[in-house]
């Protein structure tokens, strides 16, 4: 998330974030309005992650170059006026693989691993470019399908469509990418992108932090574990889930303090599980 003068600019981490929790959106929010601080995380497990992607990416981008395919790279870290006009460049000059193409249309913006391109027309001339992802993980899931879908949506801005497949590689595949058609997938990516442009529109709506899998590599982990601490809520019984809490919230059981008072046998039956 970034704010450009008045407006505010979205990216695939926006859209995978709030995919995973809302509560996310509001705090990374609140944090381009000036009204939080980034918190600043070092966790030695992401960083090896990063550093083994960092490695991929970069075995794959050494790939085309050793089929004598040139390589243009765009240098520079974030999206700024100079990196999204050298990427417009090198897409109307027609090179062969962009390397970090820098993108920013419509409210959105980011920066695509490996543009590639193919020999279909589009508005540049008798080429076009597709999108190729380097990943890590042996399955692709939904986040880098919506990451690979708003980089295609991004393309299309400066060749007047969106490719029609999008790609991903993974370290296993012999750098044989993996195809992707996005129309379909467009259906589920114009429903994320829509509830991530809401909750910022609707900003100031209340979201608990409540915790689920992303917590484990969140940089909010630390904000939103003393919150639930502070409330005594009811997510730190062991073992606790969703249900359980939904269950003893409408009896009026809100906390830990509320849940130790609470009167065995109970008067009431759950009206889902034992
Ligand atoms: S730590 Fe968990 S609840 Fe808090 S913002 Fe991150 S994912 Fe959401």
């Amino acid at each position: 998330m970034q704010r450009l003068g008045d407006s505010i600019f979205l990216s695939a981490s926006d859209l995978v974030g709030h995919l995973n929790c809302r509560h996310l959106t509001s705090l990374d929010l609140a944090v381009v309005n000036g009204e939080l601080e980034r918190p600043a995380i070092w966790d030695p497990l992401l960083q090896i992650l990063w550093e083994r992607g960092a490695r991929h990416e970069q075995g794959f981008v050494e790939h085309p170059r050793s089929q004598g395919l040139s390589v243009t790279i765009i240098d520079g870290v974030g999206v700024d006026d100079e990196s999204v006009e050298r990427t417009r460049s090198a897409m109307v000059a027609g090179d062969e693989i962009i390397v970090q193409g820098a993108f920013r249309a419509n409210g959105w913006l980011g920066r695509t691993d490996v543009l590639r391109r193919i020999e279909a027309e589009s508005d540049l001339g008798a080429w076009s470019y597709e999108v190729i992802d380097t990943k890590l993980a042996r399955e692709t899931k939904g986040g880098t399908v919506l990451q690979l879908c708003l980089y295609a949506d991004l393309v299309g801005t400066i060749q007047g469509g969106c490719p029609t497949h999008s790609y991903v590689v993974a370290p296993w595949s012999g750098y044989e990418p993996q195809m992707y058609r996005m129309d379909d997938y467009a259906t589920y990516f114009r429903r994320v992108k829509s509830s991530l442009v809401a909750a910022i529109e609707h900003a100031g709506e209340v979201i608990y932090p409540e915790p689920k899998e992303h917590c484990d590599i969140c940089r909010w982990q630390s904000r939103c574990d003393r919150k639930r601490r502070e409330d005594d809520y009811l997510s730190l019984v062991a073992g606790i889930t969703k249900v359980h809490i939904d269950e003893l919230k409408r009896h009026g059981i809100e906390t830990m303090t509320d849940l130790a008072a609470m009167p065995v046998p109970l008067p009431w039956r759950p009206s889902r599980g034992a």
